[in-house]
């Protein structure tokens, strides 16, 4: 018997572009992280929001979702209005679920999902994008630097000078390029 191994997660702060991050390098070899219904379940459920079930078609529906709140995100980052259709697709995602923000015994944020629906579970994702695409929150929108991923993320650093949308993947690889590069030019001025 096989194990079917799927991609890991790339887990963030922030659970829009978390959310946003299952999808990563999309302006190179697209790397997918819910290609089956069962890891958009496993995915929610690390982020607090227990799904009952997946089918196919809410697996659609959650990637449509992903790409419009990508897309958004990336107008905002690029100082341009998002394009209506993506809009749409966020709004509808947001009214379309029933999900309460309760606070835990532990004095911490946790949500209840109205009828443990992945519908109930893109409202509040859609909800948390709203919140960063809007402007209400504290921080900046912007977009990785490395050319073969471009994922929109959002800088809560102080002076909001994050390059990457993260350090240990993005961020190394960038670094370890430049190292090279320096390095077969101080050898090339040596010979
Ligand atoms: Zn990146």
């Amino acid at each position: 018997m096989s194990v079917k191994h799927f991609p890991e997660f790339r887990l963030g702060k922030v659970l829009a572009t978390s959310f946003t991050a299952t999808l990563t390098e999309r302006c190179g070899e697209p790397v997918e992280r819910i290609p089956v219904p069962h890891r958009l379940v496993d995915w929610l459920a690390i982020n607090g929001l227990v799904v009952d079930s997946c089918s196919d078609s809410q697996l659609d529906h959650a990637r449509e979702l992903r790409e419009s709140i990508h897309a958004a995100a990336t107008a905002v980052a690029n100082q341009t209005l998002p394009p209506p259709s993506a809009v749409q697709v966020i709004n509808d995602c947001s009214t379309g679920g029933l999900a309460s923000v309760i606070l835990s015994s532990e004095g911490s944020q946790e949500w209840r999902l109205g009828s443990a629906s992945v519908e109930d579970a893109l409202s509040v994702i859609a909800a948390d994008a709203i919140s960063i695409i809007s402007g209400e929150r504290e921080g900046k929108m912007d977009l990785c630097a490395s050319p073969t991923c471009r994922a929109a993320f959002f800088d809560t650093s102080r002076g909001a000078t994050r390059r990457w949308c993260e350090m240990n993947t993005c961020g190394n690889r960038e670094k370890k390029a430049r190292f090279l590069a320096n390095k077969r030019q101080n050898s090339s001025l040596a010979s």
